[in-house]
């Protein structure tokens, strides 16, 4: 094999598989047929669970560093001020990351590729995917190289993270299907100065659509995102044409004093029909597209890589059957199928032309919205669905609750919930995220004994201690009970009464671990 996995594009999605892979010791080989990153700021928000996966990946700080914490969201309707919803801790005690975090795509492309040239590897531009040809143990891939000539590459798994034209997906004749929406958007990076609360969202609902302005790094920094207006579509326009709709709207004090980047696009919501055929696999925006409400596309797309990485080198090492790789399908075309639904209906609603739907924007939504958010299981929603920490693949094969946990525990499927435990008697009390690392499963033992030698997965039997008791409490956890975790921190197996016996049994029938 000239290498294990090809990885066919050096977006966000390809970046961060790019890093999974080479921190685990697979050999990875990444192409992207752009001459080097892409510049333009696109997705904007960073969601609680990739900041998560970005501390294990050892980044986090220099996100922090780069980007903004979303400390609030306010809306205005018909050019008054409405309300305000509070998001600096709307996710408190759920996450390190308890807030929408704000941080261009290029910067997170920056980091992402500086992290992988510290583990040894890089992004191969100039580089085409042009063919594919699937065998039974490997696949011939054709490149495009940077001085024109065709190189073939014989590898055993192909990595589709090439955006929503995907070559990956076209040349295995997987299905896009879906729809564009009919109206056009705008984007713009700005700098301006106006009545906008300051380093806040700022909501402008009017009877014809939104204007949305995110504060970004620098002084009177702003993304102005937007719906073209109706006699611009169809022409070569820049942002001086939709200046006076963008003023008329969200306050005639606004003063632009330049624009960085304009763009306007048609946003499409598809979903790939499969996201694996044979020795290939789709991520990202080649796997699914959707409107950018919610802030999801680019997470969703570097969740898929965190689910995919450990699996395939669980099979490239040898040390799982590859049926363990048919539960990225499995766990994954849900995930995308949901997004696809929740964000068309709410996207409908901010855009609908009807009467209803004017009224309800101009009217209704920033009152429901600032009434809502006083309500803290309003706010635990929103926040677990939003910031995907409350994505579950409960229905997995790869899941398995024994009885006796109750209703509410966290069960087999579910994203184990953050806590602060001692981990040893009269030891400190230790962050669960930063104590327990993502290249290894973690076996949790709570109230009782469990041996400290396995094979395939690291045990913490936690003491118990009044500290511990109260936490376990807050995430009802049973006093007695233990969680498997697999490495991207989702519980495989949950029960009461640990038994060997039947973890060996899980790790050997359900991962395809050999004993
Ligand atoms: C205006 C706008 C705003 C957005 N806002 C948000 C937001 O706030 N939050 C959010 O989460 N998402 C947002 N998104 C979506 C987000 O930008 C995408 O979901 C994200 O870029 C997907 O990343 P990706 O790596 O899957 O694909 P891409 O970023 O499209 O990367 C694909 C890469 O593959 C390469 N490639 C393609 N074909 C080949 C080939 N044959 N051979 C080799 N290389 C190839 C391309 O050159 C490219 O570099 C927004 C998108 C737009 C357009």
């Amino acid at each position: 094999m000239d290498t294990d996995v090809l990885i066919v594009g050096a977006g966000p999605t390809g970046l961060m598989l790019a890093c999974q892979l080479a921190r685990r010791g697979v050999r990875a080989t990444i192409v992207d047929r752009h001459a080097g990153p892409a510049r333009e700021t696109r997705a904007l928000g960073v969601q609680a669970r990739t900041m998560e996966i970005y501390a294990q990946l050892g980044v986090v700080g220099r996100a922090l560093e780069l980007g903004k914490k979303g400390t609030g969201a306010n809306i205005w309707a018909r050019g008054k001020w409405m309300a305000r919803l509070p998001l600096s801790d709307i996710g408190g005690g759920l996450t390190p990351y308890p807030y929408l975090f704000i941080l261009g795509q290029d910067d997170n492309e920056r980091i992402l590729g500086e992290r992988l040239r510290a583990l040894g590897s890089d992004v191969a531009w100039n580089t085409e995917l042009t063919g594919l040809a699937q065998h039974a143990e490997h696949v011939i891939a054709t490149l495009k190289l940077p001085d024109g000539a065709t190189r073939e590459v014989r590898c055993a798994w192909v990595a589709g993270c090439d955006g929503a034209k995907s070559a990956v997906r076209e040349l295995n004749g997987i299905g896009f299907p879906g729809a564009p929406y009919e109206h056009v958007f705008f984007v713009a990076d700005v700098e301006a100065t106006g009545g906008m609360k300051p380093d806040e969202l700022n909501v402008y609902l009017w009877k014809d659509g939104f204007h949305l302005l995110f504060p970004m790094r620098g002084e009177n920094h702003w993304r102005v995102v937007g719906i073209l207006p109706e006699a611009l579509k169809g022409k070569e326009v820049g942002f001086k044409d939709v200046e006076p709709s963008v003023r008329g709207e969200a306050g005639a004090d606004l003063v632009f004093q330049g624009c960085s980047w304009f763009s306007t696009y048609r946003i499409h919501h598809r979903a790939a029909t499969r996201f694996r055929e044979g020795r290939c696999f789709l991520l990202g925006d080649a796997a699914h597209i959707h409107s950018p409400v919610g802030a999801q596309g680019m997470n969703t797309g570097l969740q898929d890589s965190y689910n995919l990485a450990w699996k395939l080198t669980l099979v490239v090492q040898g040390k799982s059957d590859a049926r363990l790789l048919d539960s990225y399908d499995a766990e994954r075309v849900p995930v995308a199928q949901r997004l696809l639904r929740t964000t068309d209906r709410a996207f409908r609603i901010i855009v609908s032309d009807s009467e209803g739907a004017r009224l309800l924007r101009t009217q209704v939504l920033a009152r429901i919205a600032a009434f809502a958010f006083r309500l803290r299981p309003v706010r635990r929603f929103a926040f677990g669905t939003i910031s995907q920490t409350g994505i579950h693949y409960r229905e997995s094969a790869l899941s398995e609750t024994k009885p006796g946990l109750l209703d509410r525990s966290p069960r087999a499927g579910d994203r184990f919930p953050w806590l602060k435990l001692k981990f040893s008697p009269g030891g400190p009390v230790e962050d669960s995220f930063q104590r327990l690392d993502d290249l290894n499963f973690h076996l949790l033992a709570f109230g009782q004994h469990v041996s400290a030698m396995h094979k395939h997965f690291q045990v913490h039997s936690i003491p118990e201690d009044p500290h511990n008791a109260k936490e376990l409490a807050r995430a009802s956890i049973p006093a007695k009970s233990y969680y498997l975790l697999r490495p991207d921190g989702y519980v495989g197996l949950a029960g009461t009464k640990f038994e060997s016996g039947a973890v060996e049994r899980y790790l050997s029938t359900r991962m395809g671990l050999a004993s």
